[in-house]
């Protein structure tokens, strides 16, 4: 008996494990029922009840048409009741864009080989040129306290400079005179542009992310593309795009701007347009741009275009010169100068053919702004936050070399060390997101729940990074002035948390609950046929759905349980994978399982509940997106060749990144509203208990000594940002002081032991290095070396003062006299 036991147990642990079909677990539970007879001497009448039995079940579950009548069209029928309906708007939010990777991390059972087979995405020549060239040209143009400080814009060269090398239009095709660059190639413009200027790389961004180029791109007509796109890639036009409104921010669908369909007057003629009502707020470029998209409500209550009066959200194109738009006033958000504001018009005449798309595409502007929204949400503020990362790490790191507390670089202190571990390993790991993000769309995915979670954690990421810079920095960061190059980084971070979704939305509402729908294998389907089919095309599609679903769910579970107490060593291992990286991707084949099987007994316990109980949508969102995090890491350790000196940037990101899962997962089990459906999903996720530990102490030794080195590993880490060029730039001589300063350690450790052996006097800083030269301890070169250090540590740590109008005065004149002087020229 206990063997019979014991090989149930197995059988169901195998088959399970293996996801075996229903055949398999029928073959397998008739051969135990007859082992069982033999077991127990049943008599004949008990095994013909015993087989009667058997028989009855096995044909309900393998034989379809039975299996639908006897249980599925039942479960139908409750699910029907129970899946809350769904608004068209949300429909086309579900349904917009496409998985990708996300969909293996929601299977459960990621193929490693897959992820590793997935093309390194990499720069053309005449990409790496633009970003060589033009890019570091503007860079080295724009001074970010002149942009931030005194003139609150981007000087007029540089805004000439932008427009003129098609900046504006990277992702035109070149048919229209656009650049026509890949999404890697707009992405590491921004990120580097966002390494020098927020304002710089804001209006660079803006118009190649979701706006008026991408929406002609795929729904303009041919009229409406070939007359705007070789306007806006050559800067002719300045376009924005303008959806949110004071009433309607998050819950954008909601937007109360109004049009109506009717006839009127345009340029001498009577043709059929719209009257459109609208007050938009923070609107990107809006206070100068010449061409506005605009999304409104759209009526047609005199039935001129069809039988529909409401006919929906709209996007139109209307140049700001038209009579009664209102651009021009600005906000000022947190002192970032980037062209942002208001405007409104009030029953604006405009021809119907203004429609983005022309009328036919009267009422699909919901359903074209979500499908294009993904692309640039995979780039636009996942790369500005790698770049902010990528120029806090370079520039903390060189002044914690610089800057000496207690006799020692703070750098090597070990609370500042601690904080500056985490910037490095965070910015590696974010890089990564960036290239495999951005790899997606260049092969065609419009990830909606990859961009999701990319501008989430990225945005996060570098909030944490600009946090541990500041405090880094300490005084010298918070003073504002030329030569603070973190406190306005400091300040525009809540920008990026904020826009395309704010980032709690994101989190809790989009990240898992878009996911579970679009990602899941089965869900969609599941509510496919409950919602949209009827008849027997449902009943066949949610049978085989629903029967798959159970298996899948079963099947996570066990491998959940049987990783857990394994210690994941049957995860499976990419074939060829570093030897270094392996039991990561096990890790992460554990935590995929766990989270398939937690995700899946969340949403039967809570279903349609599970919408609002969003602390517990967030953590299952968070242990997806580390999921995906630890992936790219991965991933890009591969890509780059498998160097081995970045190996404690990849062991810290990573394990931060499952014991964050973990403790996601923790926070799940210990507030799910079943209990002993909670207890036992502990059971089975932490048969042994929670075995994640968060990155060691050493780790973050080693990672932050990357920092603190000058080398190959720093530049790969740091790689695609502008570094100042030239002593009078302040990043710049901050670079040639962290150069110096390594090079003079000799020097200081000749010096410290000279006063300790007290052939020099203690005294500081050039006095000491002057003496010693006079007593022979140092020689002149050594001395030389000193002098420059010395001048050029004093120019890091200084820190700026102003009069006390904080010189608005006298730049109000320069600004005035340069106005006449232009004024003069033209
Ligand atoms: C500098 C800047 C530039 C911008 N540029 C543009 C632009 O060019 N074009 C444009 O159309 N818009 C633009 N926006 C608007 C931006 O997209 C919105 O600010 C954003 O959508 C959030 O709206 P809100 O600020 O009104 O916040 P609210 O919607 O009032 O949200 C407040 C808080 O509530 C949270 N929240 C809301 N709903 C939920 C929910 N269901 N579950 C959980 N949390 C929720 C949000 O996450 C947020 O934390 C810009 C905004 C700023 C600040």
């Amino acid at each position: 008996m206990i063997g019979w036991i014991l090989t149930a147990i197995a059988a169901f642990f195998v088959l399970a494990y293996f996801q075996a079909p229903i055949l398999a677990w029928t073959v397998a539970a008739g051969a135990l029922a007859a082992w069982l007879s033999f077991l127990a001497e049943l008599g004949t009448s008990a095994n013909i009840v015993l087989g009667l039995v058997f028989v009855v079940v096995a044909a309900v579950l393998n034989l379809r048409t039975l299996r639908r009548l006897v249980l599925s069209d039942r479960i139908l029928a409750i699910y029907r009741r129970i899946v809350p309906e769904m608004s068209q708007t949300e429909k086309e939010a579900i349904d917009a864009g496409t998985v990708w990777w996300d969909a293996d991390l929601f299977s459960g059972k990621p193929d490693w080989n897959k992820l590793l087979a997935i093309p390194q995405p990499r720069l053309s020549t005449e990409e790496q040129a633009f970003l060589d060239g033009p890019c570091e040209e503007v860079c080295a143009m724009t001074n970010d306290w002149e942009v931030t400080h005194e003139r609150y814009d981007l000087p007029p060269h540089v805004w000439q400079y932008i427009k003129d090398r098609g900046f504006l239009g990277m992702i035109i095709p070149k048919k229209y005179g656009g650049l026509g660059f890949s999404a890697l190639a707009h992405s590491a413009v921004v990120m580097k542009l966002s390494t020098r200027s927020n304002a710089l790389a804001v209006t660079v961004m803006v118009p190649n992310s979701l706006g008026p180029a991408e929406l002609l791109l795929h729904y303009g007509t041919e009229e409406q593309r070939s007359h705007y796109l070789p306007r806006l890639a050559k800067g002719l036009e300045v376009p924005c795009f303008a959806l949110t409104s004071p009433e309607a921010g998050s819950d954008a669908a909601s937007i109360p701007d109004y049009g109506t369909v009717c006839k009127g007057q345009w340029q001498g003629k009577e043709v059929l347009g719209m009257r459109v009502t609208w007050d938009k707020r923070y609107i990107t470029l809006g206070p100068v741009a010449t061409l506005l998209g605009l999304a409104f409500r759209l009526y047609d209550p005199e039935h001129l275009l069809g039988d529909k009066e409401d006919l929906g959200i709209t996007c139109a194109l209307v140049p700001t010169n038209t009579p009664g738009v209102n651009i021009g006033r600005r906000h000022l958000p947190l002192n970032a100068v980037f062209q942002n504001g208001p405007n409104s018009g009030k029953d604006v005449f405009m021809p119907i053919d203004w429609i983005i798309g022309g009328k036919d595409f009267a009422g699909k502007g919901w359903m074209m702004l979500m499908g294009c929204l993904a692309a640039g949400r995979s780039i636009s503020l996942p790369t500005s936050s790698v770049g902010g990362a990528k120029g806090l790490a370079r520039i903390t790191g060189a002044y914690a070399r610089v800057r000496s507390q207690f006799k020692t670089p703070i750098g090597k202190l070990e609370g500042v060390e601690e904080a500056l571990g985490r910037i490095a390993a965070n910015c590696y790991m974010m890089d990564a997101t960036r290239l495999m993000t951005a790899g997606a769309v260049d092969l065609g995915e419009k990830p909606a729940v990859i961009s999701a979670i990319a501008k989430y954690h990225m945005t996060e990421r570098v909030r944490k990074i600009v946090d541990d810079a500041m405090d880094i920095h300490g005084g010298k960061g918070i003073c504002l002035g030329p030569n603070n190059w973190v406190g306005r980084g400091y300040q525009v971070i809540p920008v990026g948390i904020t826009v395309e979704g704010a980032n709690i939305l994101t989190r809790t509402l989009i990240i898992f609950g878009q996911g579970a729908i679009r990602c899941h294998p089965y869900v969609l389907r599941e509510m496919r046929a409950a919602k949209e089919m009827q008849g027997k095309a449902a009943s066949i599609e949610f049978d085989d759905a629903f029967t798959s679903h159970i298996g899948h769910t079963i099947s996570n579970g066990v491998r959940a349980f049987v990783h857990g107490v394994t210690s994941s060593r049957l995860g499976q291992v990419p074939r060829d994978c570093a030897p270094e990286t392996r039991h990561y991707y096990r890790f992460s084949s554990r935590l995929a399982a766990a989270f398939a099987f937690l995700a899946d007994v969340s949403m039967l316990a809570m279903g349609g509940a599970l919408k609002r109980k969003e602390k517990i949508s967030g953590r299952l969102g968070d242990v997806l997106s580390m999921l995906y995090l630890v992936s790219a890491t991965l991933k890009h350790y591969e890509d780059q060749g498998r160097q081995r000196a970045d190996i404690p940037l990849i062991r810290w990101a990573v394990r931060d990144a499952l014991y964050s899962a973990q403790y996601a997962i923790d926070q799940i089990l210990s507030n799910f509203p079943v209990k002993p459906v909670a207890r036992l999903l502990r059971w089975t996720i932490f048969p042994l208990g929670m075995s994640f530990r968060p990155p060691l102490d050493s780790r973050n030794h080693e990672c932050a000594r990357i920092l603190l080195e000058p080398g190959a590993t720093r530049d790969r880490l740091t790689g695609g940002m502008y570094v100042g060029k030239g002593e009078s730039d302040p990043t710049g001589v901050l670079e040639a002081a962290f150069l110096a300063t390594i090079a003079c350690e000799p020097i200081e450790k000749k010096l410290r032991e000279a006063v300790k052996a007290g052939t020099l006097a203690p005294r500081s800083g050039v006095d000491t290095a002057l003496a010693a030269k006079e007593k022979g301890v140092i020689s002149a070169d050594e001395l030389t070396a000193w002098q420059r250090r010395e001048s050029l540590r004093r120019n890091v740590i200084k820190v700026d003062d102003f009069p006390q109008d904080f010189g608005r005065a006298e730049i109000l004149a320069r600004l005035a006299q340069e106005k006449a002087l232009s004024a003069k020229a033209a």
